[in-house]
């Protein structure tokens, strides 16, 4: 008998998500009703953040995010190439150049020190970006504090892709709280931390950009109450180009009823974090960097093999005893700057060496509230075995 596949993230669904969308399909509304802004508020509170807008995916929140600050042809957008690769696509959807920063060796993040280099360099040739997104690798924070006075000093607006990352905390404060970045974006794809199917949700201080964000989500238009009083109540007007971008109730209502578990599901992948250090601490690879300002909401639990287990077995070795084993390992990330549409763009092996060389070491083990002990024993032995 061969034991059941263990996936590498997988959602939580209980009866009281099936029970909330199902009173939303029996409801009047399936799309533009309440259930929407009242997920958005809560997401809100919970974070700490005056303004949250919803989408039909975190690619979309970042798109929004981007057109919102006003990127547009012409200008650069930063990013890191340890993430996954929407975060750099958002800016190409505006016309902007992209280029990636090297990534901090012990947390994985887009690495502040070599953002200051790049900066000092960029203002030097007049080519200073104009959004820098960082993306909180793994569900813990970037080094906010670094990168927000970097962009007090020369100007360009953050957007922090906390895909990973609802539910973490940095310097004791919840990510997304808008204190250090323009703009939080979260996803809610199943593997990630809480659920909508697909969805996405964009947190910001500024009313402003909200309303930009939320307009551009519906095509661009809107119903203003002086207009309508003067042209009819079906009045609107579309003032600029925009998208379908919407989130629907039902998904709306799925994420609120996740939100609700959403410290349950963190302190079980904390748990189970910690579990994995305790069981892993013999063998030839480096588990998780603790960082003391950001408690993780452990999106991954990535492991980095030493030059010993890389020489032999190797990488590719270890993943393919896992796979067959039906454990389901996966690596995050293959450098974005290195995904063929990139290498069109001019980029090459060498741009970012930190996070080129942590991609041939990188090993991602099973992790999400709904795996068991006696499973994550199973995935420590056969990785085990797979190391012999
Ligand atoms: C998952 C993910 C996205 C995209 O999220 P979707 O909701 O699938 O569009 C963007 N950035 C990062 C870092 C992600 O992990």
């Amino acid at each position: 008998m061969s034991p059941s596949v263990i996936p590498y993230g997988r959602q939580d669904i209980r009866d009281e998500d099936v029970t909330a969308v199902e009173a939303v399909l029996r409801s009047d509304w399936l799309t533009q009703g309440p259930a929407v802004p009242r997920f958005e508020a809560a997401v809100a509170a919970r974070c700490g953040a005056t303004h949250a807008v919803a989408a039909n995916s975190a690619t979309s929140s970042l798109h929004l995010a981007c057109l919102a600050l006003g990127l547009k042809s012409g200008d650069r957008l930063w990013t890191t190439p340890n993430t996954f690769v929407a975060s750099a696509n958002c800016g190409r959807y505006c016309g902007a150049a992209l280029d990636f920063v090297d990534i901090d060796r012990d947390s994985l993040n887009l690495d502040p020190v070599a953002l200051a280099t790049k900066l000092e360099q960029a203002e030097k040739t007049d080519c200073l970006p104009r959004i820098v997104v960082a993306v909180d690798f793994a569900g813990q924070s970037c080094d906010m504090t670094a990168i927000r006075a970097l962009a007090d000093r020369y100007g360009f607006r953050v957007i922090e892709d906390a895909s990973h990352a609802i539910g973490a905390r940095y310097l004791s404060e919840p990510v997304g709280n808008g204190r250090h970045a323009d703009i939080t974006v979260f996803s809610f794809h199943p593997v990630k931390i809480i659920t909508t199917g697909e969805g996405g949700m964009a947190l910001c201080n500024d009313a402003g950009l909200a309303e930009r964000m939320a307009r551009l989500r519906g095509h661009g238009i809107q119903r203003d109450a002086a207009a309508q009083a003067a042209h009819g109540a079906w009045y609107y007007e579309q003032v600029e180009l925009g998208f379908n971008y919407r989130m629907t109730d039902m998904q709306a209502a799925l994420g609120g009823s996740q939100l609700a578990r959403l410290d349950e599901y963190i302190a079980a992948r904390r748990r189970l974090a910690d579990r994995y250090d305790r069981l892993l601490a013999d063998l030839p690879l480096k588990t998780p960097w603790r960082d003391p300002d950001a408690d993780s909401a452990w999106h991954l639990y990535v492991i980095r093999l030493d030059a010993a287990a890389l020489a032999k077995p190797g990488r590719r070795a270890v993943f393919e005893r896992l796979r067959a084993a039906g454990i389901g390992v996966n690596v995050h990330y293959i450098p974005v700057h290195l995904q063929p549409d990139y290498r069109r763009l001019g980029f090459a092996p060498g741009h970012c060496p930190v996070a080129e060389d942590y991609y041939t070491r990188a090993l991602t083990l099973p992790l999400y509230p709904g795996l068991t002990e006696a499973e994550q024993d199973r995935v420590v032995e056969a990785l085990r075995e797979a190391l012999a």
